[in-house]
């Protein structure tokens, strides 16, 4: 293969500069021209192809978001749309892609390979909610920015003695919250995989409000629900002082995490020697510390386990 591309789709994670700028430099070590795609799938329908050198890359390692920037694109998701992207890429010669997204993304790529064009996908999204890795790009990036902003409402929480309830990011995977709850000392985790009883909850806080604690933190994955419910039902059952805060995208951004540019750096130089193999329709993971190469169809049918001993853990833990 001697020239390939890679783009950046879905939602924006920390760790994906890391991966751009190991896909360029790996593909140039291995004799090949790399194209640098803007704006995701809408960018490629559009033609938006820049040839890549090492030094386009220089300089990114450090930086959140994309510097590829990142796009939703509803024309990608027809036949008509993929096929037209198919041929944007033959036009510029191109071989071989390299996309970076989540499971949207994926399926995308996917079905650009079903149509005989090359892909392979790298896992990027904070929610760590792709089968087939343990741990997705970006994630490691958000659980820290999550404690650090525990450790500051930890710190008003104490002076007040007052009841926090913070909502993180997940929708349907309460891993940020888990992963966040744990390491920052919240007394209750809240995530969809599992479901909860209020009254536990509240019968918790009631129990170290009694041993003498002068504050609470509770942890909501948004797929639980929103944060101000629990907050309210928590006002009503105890009287406490209770407020509550919504962290947002604040934990999209950021500078990525040591691990999160390993990771990025490891996922995208396997990408590209998968790619030079001539293998396709794959997404790079990492299990047991090693870096997998998974079907995508294994993706699409695999099954996300949830941690419970960690859960149990943090349960007994915040007592
Ligand atoms: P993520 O990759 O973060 O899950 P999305 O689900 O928004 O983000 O997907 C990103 C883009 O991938 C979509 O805007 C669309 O262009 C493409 N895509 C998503 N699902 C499909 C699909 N089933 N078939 C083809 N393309 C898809």
């Amino acid at each position: 293969m001697k020239r390939i591309a890679v783009l950046t789709s879905g939602g924006d994670a920390p760790g994906m500069n890391a991966a751009v700028r190991a896909v360029v430099r790996r593909g140039i070590a291995c004799d090949m021209e790399v194209y640098g795609v803007y704006h995701g799938y809408a960018g490629l329908l559009d033609g938006q192809l820049a040839l890549m050198n090492a030094g386009s890359v220089g300089d990114i390692i450090q930086r959140g978001g994309t510097i590829l920037y990142t796009s939703r694109c509803d024309e990608f998701r027809t036949d008509a749309g993929q096929q037209k992207a198919i041929e944007q890429l033959k036009a510029n010669e191109i071989e071989g892609l390299v996309v970076i997204g989540g499971d949207g993304s994926f399926r995308g790529a996917h079905k650009l390979t079903e149509k005989g064009f090359p892909t392979i996908g790298i896992p990027g999204t904070i929610d760590n909610d792709i089968p087939g890795t343990e741990m997705t790009l970006g994630f490691d990036t958000a659980v820290n920015t999550v404690i650090e902003a525990i450790d500051k409402i930890r710190d008003t929480a104490t002076s007040h003695e007052r009841t926090y309830v913070v909502e993180v990011m997940g929708r349907h995977r309460g891993d940020i919250a888990l992963w966040a709850g744990l390491s920052g000392g919240a007394e209750s985790i809240l995530i969809p995989e599992i479901e909860h009883e209020m009254d536990e909850v509240i019968q918790r806080l009631m129990d170290g409000h009694r041993r003498g604690k002068k504050h609470s933190i509770i942890i909501v994955s948004e797929g639980v629900c929103s944060a101000s419910v629990i907050g309210d039902q928590i006002k009503e059952a105890t009287g406490f002082d209770t407020r509550v805060t919504v962290l947002g995208h604040v934990q999209r951004g950021g500078s990525p995490s040591a691990y999160d540019r390993m990771l990025g750096s490891r996922f995208g130089a396997r990408a590209v020697d998968l790619l030079q193999k001539g293998e396709a329709g794959r997404m790079v993971g990492i299990q047991q510390n090693r870096i997998v190469a998974v079907t995508f169809d294994d993706v699409f049918n695999g099954v996300l386990k949830t941690d419970n001993e960690m859960y149990e853990l943090s349960k007994s833990l915040s007592i």
